[in-house]
């Protein structure tokens, strides 16, 4: 591993449906310092998404050859045929800005994210308030075909045996007081906004 910054990483993840995403925007309100690492991925955009944006869209191939680059931090196929990985670019783009850097993947990467920068970076994991309102979520959101869905039911049950490995653990069942305990987390993480 070649970058060398005094950034830091905070590291979300917790299984799709938990609300991750909303408490990763929120503390990207709070603290200016923050950057949200733009990820690569190899599925398709969605309508509400944009290049460069929510990903830097690549097809399978594009993708591949990356991964022979060494381009990547960390990369995962999250999703059978879907992958997704953390560009060293893009992580050092945001360090020389003077940036701290907030990520949004899956647990096996937040992990091995956390192995590569193990004094830098702070995993934290989102619980659902149940597993049966985590199913009920991912049901109600259904952006996806039900094949997707029965997909990412399996792998929430699975990301859900990771949760120990994590530094700190925010369950969400209210969500200003996911808000506030993340907030909080970050805060004495990072000794300032
Ligand atoms: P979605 O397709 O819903 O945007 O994301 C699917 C999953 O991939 C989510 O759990 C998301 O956090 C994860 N993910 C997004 N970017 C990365 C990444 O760079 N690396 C890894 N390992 N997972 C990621």
């Amino acid at each position: 591993m070649s970058i060398v910054s005094s950034g830091k990483l905070i590291i979300v993840a917790g299984p799709s449906g938990t609300g991750k995403t909303t408490i990763v925007r929120h503390l990207l309100g709070v603290f200016p310092r923050l950057a949200f690492s733009i990820s690569a991925c190899s599925r398709p955009m969605r309508p509400n998404e944009r290049e460069g944006e929510d990903y830097y869209f690549l097809t399978q191939e594009q993708f591949k050859e990356k991964i022979s680059k060494g381009d990547f931090i960390e990369w995962e196929e999250v999703y059978p045929g879907s992958f997704y990985g953390t560009l060293r670019s893009e992580v050092e783009r945001l360090w020389k800005a003077g940036r701290h850097v907030i990520f949004d993947i899956d647990v096996k990467g937040a992990l091995n994210l956390k192995k590569h920068f193990p004094e830098q970076s702070i995993t934290i994991f989102i619980q659902p308030p149940s597993v049966e309102t985590l199913m009920q979520r991912l049901k109600d959101r259904n952006t996806e075909s039900p094949g997707i869905l029965e997909q990412r039911i399996g792998k929430a049950n699975l990301e859900l045996s990771f949760a120990p490995q994590f530094d700190k653990m925010v369950y969400n069942i209210e969500l200003d007081k996911a808000f506030k305990e993340s907030v909080d987390i970050v805060s004495n993480f990072l000794g300032d906004k």
